[in-house]
């Protein structure tokens, strides 16, 4: 169906249910919001104030001529836009959000008042340390637990995202590397990998050799004893991978990469499926970060900064990043710069200005500190059983590209079962937008045709688990028997906006408005 340009809803559609067949575009209470610009003009002011006596210019001609050319809102008319376009975020808060491998879970609002306190909240990294010694014990506190889950060595924690805990990890791999004299330029990356791991080792210059993944969707350990040779860094793999499997030969894997003088980066976005059940540091891991706004429930992206500490082990201890605290007597010292480390440290540098997302470190240990290590493992079972439970509710109208087995924390469905429908991955997604779902992961791992990539998380109770599998058990069914295929071929029907050209948004963003030209000003 033919739509408009900027994909809102032309009105009633062919099946009668287009939202907005208003005279004003407002669905309801939902109202259609303009751009700023389009509100207020350029020309109309929001406060209105006695025009300023001319001071004496101080600018030396450089006094701007022309208008600025920003809208002039008053302070509703600003409050409201942005809080109509905050409830257009689809949020965590707002329902299930299944994004495999990403582990959208609830974040709890206990956590949110500690960050608030006065001593967290309100100090500044440039204070003397010795007025926020509590702010460094707590970073201390939290690097503790997490090296207990980890069975690690050392710990940075200034990284701010995964994707950044990567580069640190890699960058410490690189420096252990330098420190012998090797020069490997190599790293493997299975296929499976989320595309971070091979953006990561890419960017720092490595050539990246990727690992085909058997037909169980896991990574043999005679795959990459092949892949090794003298050139190779380090390999990058994901555990439980991300095609929510547990990788069975990661021990072997280690001893292998070992010894053939390479190191063991382990992407530990999916820890969640195993904290308090197995310890990265037993399996033989060199680095690996850990997703503080995944497995220890602070907010993520648009809700807040990420953190993406990374744990070492004993042979990459050293080239840790500055900056690091250290315990004297009952103090705590931050060691901050190239003179002031201490013996038997070599970090390869500095990664971020300052000590990490303070905000998302008391968050967390508040996480872990509410669970107590008897309910983070529960946490961790229930993340699997949930997604065990998902994958048993619908095993029999979908298919599992590796069969019929039990998965992690997350599970995983091809569109083999779509074959002949004219319903793809993407349909069915749009399709549970209507329902009220936010959809899964598509088309990610790319090892999948087709991919949908589901992780309820242990936030969701059985009734909102029951729902949703209700709501794609029905879907699924219409799209193998029913016949009307305008259920997914114009979804979403009931959203704010239709179907979007997302390639093109990637692609070719407009991030700047500008005024329309009129045509008289054109000629
Ligand atoms: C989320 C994720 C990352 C990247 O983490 P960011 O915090 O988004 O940078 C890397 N690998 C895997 C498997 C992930 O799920």
């Amino acid at each position: 169906m033919a739509m408009n340009t900027q994909g809102r809803p032309p009105g009633p559609g062919a099946s009668g249910k287009s939202a907005t067949d208003t005279f004003t575009g407002n669905s309801g209470l939902d109202h259609e919001q303009p751009l700023l610009f389009e509100v207020g003009g350029t020309a109309k002011t929001g406060v209105d104030m006695p025009e300023p006596k001319a001071g004496k210019a101080r600018l030396g001609g450089l006094e701007r001529k022309a208008s600025v050319g920003l809208p002039g809102l008053t302070e509703p008319e600003a409050l409201r836009h942005y809080v109509r376009l905050s409830q257009r975020n689809y949020a965590i808060d707002a329902g299930v959000y299944p994004l495999g491998s990403c582990t959208m879970k609830h974040n709890a609002r206990l956590n949110e008042k500690m960050a608030r306190l006065p001593g967290f909240g309100d100090i500044h990294p440039l204070q003397p340390q010795k007025t926020v010694q509590g702010a460094i014990a707590l970073m201390e506190v939290l690097s503790g637990y997490l090296l207990e889950l980890t069975g690690m060595k050392a710990l940075t924690l200034s990284p701010k995202a995964g994707a950044h805990g990567e580069l640190a990890g890699m960058l410490c791999i690189k420096a252990a590397h330098e420190a012998k004299g090797s020069k490997r330029n190599i790293v493997l990356v299975p296929d499976s990998a989320h595309g971070t791991n091979p953006a990561t080792a890419a960017f720092m210059g490595y050539t990246v050799r990727s690992i085909p993944a058997r037909a169980d969707g896991t990574v043999a350990a005679e795959a990459v004893q092949a892949a090794l040779g003298p050139d190779v860094a380090a390999i990058m793999l994901t555990n439980p991978n991300t095609c929510g499997l547990f990788e069975p030969e990661v021990a072997e894997i280690a001893r292998v990469v070992h010894e053939a003088g390479a190191y063991f980066y382990c992407d530990g976005a999916n820890f969640n499926a195993i904290v308090g059940k197995v310890r990265p540091g037993d399996l033989g891991i060199d680095a690996m970060h850990i997703n503080l706004h995944k497995t220890f429930s602070t907010p993520h992206g648009g809700g807040g900064p990420g953190s993406g500490p990374v744990v070492l082990s004993d042979a990459l201890a050293p080239f840790a990043p500055l900056p690091y605290s250290i315990r004297e007597g009952d103090k705590f010292r931050l060691v901050e710069t190239e003179g002031e480390v201490t013996k038997g440290h070599t970090p390869f540098g500095r990664l971020t200005a300052f000590h990490g997302q303070m905000g998302m470190f008391v968050r967390a240990l508040t996480y872990m500190l509410s669970h107590g290590s008897d309910g983070m493992r529960q946490a961790s079972e229930d993340a699997v059983l949930n997604a065990n439970y998902i994958r048993a509710g619908l095993r029999d109208l979908m298919t599992q590209p590796f069969g019929d087995k039990p998965c992690m924390h997350e599970v995983l469905f091809d569109d083999a079962w779509l074959k002949d429908t004219g319903v793809t991955t993407l349909d069915f997604s749009k399709a549970m937008i209507d329902e009220g779902f936010h959809p899964m992961t598509m088309y990610f791992p790319l090892v999948v045709h087709g991919a949908m990539l589901i992780e309820p998380t242990e936030s969701e109770s059985k009734q909102s688990l029951d729902q949703f599998i209700g709501a794609l058990r029905f879907l699924a069914k219409e799209a193998k028997q029913g016949n009307d295929k305008s259920r997914f071929k114009e979804a979403p029907r009931l959203a704010p906006r239709r179907r979007l050209d997302e390639t093109k948004a990637a692609r070719e963003p407009r991030l700047r408005w500008r005024p329309a030209v009129s045509k008289e000003a054109a000629e």
